[in-house]
């Protein structure tokens, strides 16, 4: 059985001040659902805060993202290292750092090398765009994505694959439950090839792009779909506590 993850991604969202805010609103209830595994991924700055006021319960902590060197002149970058002493899980390859930050596969490849070299475990972020979407290319796009950022990777260690096609993601466009589950049966196809079937079994595949509260329901029955990547909804301590405890019940 494999224990489903919700995890929030809070993007470039809350100060500090808020991300405190936010966590002791949820951390209580949070703390009690069983069954799920429940990560909140804060901005760096409030990493550390919030990471003091987890301490103890069932909540995990990650970041959202890392630069690949070990350490030196790279200014305003954060190495795998640094996250490893913090947090347990990061968040690579999202979306919106291949859009805006220029993350090609190679360079999702060295995060994803860097985070298991420390025993961080990698939330890798893959999925197509809407025109490739449309285009029929989803799989096609994918598998090549998968393959580019494992590339040279022994052992997973951990990592869990988000799904997360680009036109679902901060849109309120979902994907449908049947849809995200097809895709994922067939990235959990392509990891079995690339590994073996034990290592395709074992994986946490989540499902990401505009889940709510009142959507959640769709992707968890799913049998290939083991949780979620939250944006939005996950800065609302209600919604979000509602998707995780919607979640433990399906389980
Ligand atoms: C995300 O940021 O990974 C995401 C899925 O965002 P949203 O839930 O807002 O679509």
């Amino acid at each position: 059985m494999r224990t489903p993850v919700i995890a929030g991604n809070w993007k470039m969202n809350t100060t500090v001040g808020e991300a405190v805010a936010l966590v002791r609103a949820m951390r209580a209830e949070l703390d009690k659902v069983s069954n799920v595994e429940k990560v909140l991924c804060p901005p760096f700055v409030s990493l550390a805060p919030v990471g003091e006021l987890i301490k103890g319960s069932s909540i995990k902590l990650g970041a959202q993202n890392l630069y690949f060197a070990e350490k030196g002149a790279y200014t305003g970058e954060v190495s795998a290292l640094m996250l490893a002493g913090l947090c347990e899980l990061v968040i690579i390859g999202h979306s919106e750092r291949r859009q805006y930050f220029g993350e090609t596969g190679e360079v999702v490849n060295k995060k994803v090398a860097a985070a298991l070299g420390v025993g961080l475990k990698p939330i890798l972020c893959i999925g197509e765009k809407l025109a490739e979407n449309e285009a029929g290319k989803t799989e096609e796009v994918v598998s090549g994505q998968l393959k580019s950022s494992l590339a040279g990777i022994a052992s997973l260690d951990g990592l869990i694959v988000a799904y997360e096609p680009v036109w679902a993601i901060g849109t309120g466009r979902a994907a449908t439950g049947e849809q995200a589950n097809e895709t994922i049966a067939f990235i959990r196809r392509n990891i079995s090839g690339l590994y073996d079937d034990k290592v395709a079994r074992e994986i946490r595949i989540l499902y990401g792009g505009s889940v709510t509260a009142a959507n959640v329901a769709e992707f968890m029955p799913q049998p290939e779909i083991d949780g979620a990547l939250v944006g939005g909804a996950s800065l609302k301590a209600a919604e979000f506590l509602s998707i995780v405890t919607q979640t433990s019940a399906m389980g």
